[in-house]
């Protein structure tokens, strides 16, 4: 069996070209760990049926003398990212055996280098959670602790990483689903630059916050992967160039920004606040220059993200009528064939965000509080951009906590939106951001680890990149 705790797609592409092992050796490798841990943990809601003809096809370019980087890589993704005549659930009842119509811009581009997917992950119902608990299939487990939550949205392809059922996955990020459980399972996981990859064949969530990104086990996977799937695309008009941000750098010096916010943060595990003081100190032995910064309108992204996102959820989550998609409950006429669609069809957290969503958006309340949190995200995003006048990055911890316990949070909404209180901001400002491995801490005898969040000014992936690589010790 292949050492499949220390393969990265940089290796396994060596050895594939090198044909130390072959595309189908390497799948199966894959193939035989989720047969033997995923009844346990349930990363997958699916593995896909026509892996031995997506392996033939990559053993065949190689043969053909294909050198890409990505040729017969194992990968997994996320249940709300559209592949044509593949299931996909967003892991909600209301689209449950649905198959999807078209390919979503991001995984064509993988397919086009000859990646093979393995299958599709489980996820919050429709991206809405941190911990993997509103998949209406199941909870995922934290293969660190399988008393623990993966983290969440993209629970399942974090938990797929870490245990060694996908070599690297996609996951999508509306206020923290690539980075919180990629924190929780100690992977890297990248949300890049709102609009530099595309969204087309997303599952909409909050439109002005989603999007596509990587979860992997070292920064440079993270790299290679946002390189394929990045590009403008005609289909997705929020879409751009990745270079139409002239990234400034400020000097010789790379200058990290430490919000003194975020040492003041209500809530925070003190083992999560030694280990981000002790990761700025590294950073600093490593030749970074830390700045203390301010970013005094941040106390206020998570409460604008929770009116914003659900105002944009109910108004994307109204297509799911019981007419146009999936699920369809009949009733003595068509309103009665909504109640009964959507009531069924839809879990609590997801009914939760749609009452809320309209509510803020209705009107008399429309002013008090969608044109309130609006203003508080352009304040928020003054804020950064004069925070990027003097800094290359800002640090904070991606989760104030480690995983926590399968059901600690489940039945209190309010304290499972606390854990997305440092990723949050990044969606709402747009820019990208990054969290990168930073320790462990042990808890009622496992070790579970901890993330470090990096973020940057828009388009510039690049420092994220440098500055990760250099902290994991890949340069
Ligand atoms: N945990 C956050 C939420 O529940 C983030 C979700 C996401 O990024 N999709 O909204």
């Amino acid at each position: 069996m292949l050492d499949l705790k220390n393969l990265t797609i940089r290796k396994a592409n060596e050895h594939l070209l090198a044909r130390d092992f072959s595309v189908e050796e390497l799948a199966n490798t894959f193939l035989s760990v989720v047969n033997e841990k995923d009844r346990d943990i349930h990363a997958y809601l699916e593995i896909y049926k026509d892996i031995k003809e997506q392996v033939r096809h990559a053993q065949e370019k190689i043969n053909e003398g294909g050198k890409n980087i990505l040729i017969g890589i194992p990968l997994a993704i996320k249940d709300n990212i559209l592949i044509k005549g593949r299931k996909v659930s967003a892991a909600s009842k209301i689209l449950e055996n649905y198959t999807a119509t078209y390919t979503a811009t991001t995984a064509q581009k993988l397919i086009d280098k000859n990646v093979v997917f393995l299958g599709r992950t489980n996820m919050d119902e429709f991206a809405m959670g941190g911990s993997t608990e509103n998949s209406a299939f199941g909870v995922t487990k934290n293969p660190h602790d399988t008393s623990r939550v993966p983290g969440g949205s993209s629970g399942g392809s974090a938990a797929a990483v870490s245990g060694g059922m996908a070599l690297a996955a996609l996951g999508s990020d509306t206020g923290g689903s690539i980075r919180q459980p990629a924190s929780f399972c100690g992977c890297v996981g990248l949300k890049p630059t709102y609009g530099i990859v595309s969204r087309y064949g997303l599952m909409a969530m909050g439109s002005s916050l989603d999007v596509i990104g990587p979860i992997t086990k070292t920064v440079e996977d993270a790299e290679i992967i946002f390189n394929v799937i990045k590009e403008r695309d005609p289909k997705d008009s929020t879409s751009l160039s990745s270079d139409v941000y002239s990234t400034k750098k400020k000097g010789e010096k790379i200058v990290i920004g430490v919000p003194k916010e975020v040492l003041e943060t209500p809530g925070m595990d003190v083992d999560v606040k030694v280990n981000f003081e002790n990761s700025i100190r590294e950073l600093s032995t490593l030749g970074y220059e830390i700045k203390e910064i301010s970013l005094p309108n941040i106390k206020y992204s998570l409460a604008s993200y929770y009116i914003l996102m659900p105002a944009e959820v109910s108004s994307n989550l109204a297509r799911f009528d019981g007419v146009k998609y999936g699920m369809r409950k009949e009733g003595g006429d068509l309103l009665e064939d909504y109640l009964l669609t959507r009531g069924e069809g839809f879990g609590k957290e997801a009914r939760r965000r749609i009452m809320l969503g309209t509510y803020v958006l209705s009107s008399g309340y429309y002013d008090a509080y969608y044109n309130k949190a609006s203003a508080i995200r352009r304040l928020i995003s003054r804020d950064f951009e004069k925070v990027f006048d003097v800094v290359d990055a800002i640090i904070t911890p991606t989760a104030p906590t480690p995983a926590f316990k399968i059901g600690e949070k489940a039945n209190d909404p309010l304290s499972m939106y606390l854990a997305d209180i440092f990723t949050v901001t990044a969606n709402i400002v747009g820019v990208p951001a990054i969290s990168i491995p930073s320790g462990e801490v042990a808890r009622e005898g496992k070790n579970l680890p901890l993330g470090l969040q990096f973020m940057a000014p828009h388009g510039a992936e690049s420092t994220l990149f440098s500055v990760g690589k250099k902290f994991l010790g890949e340069l």
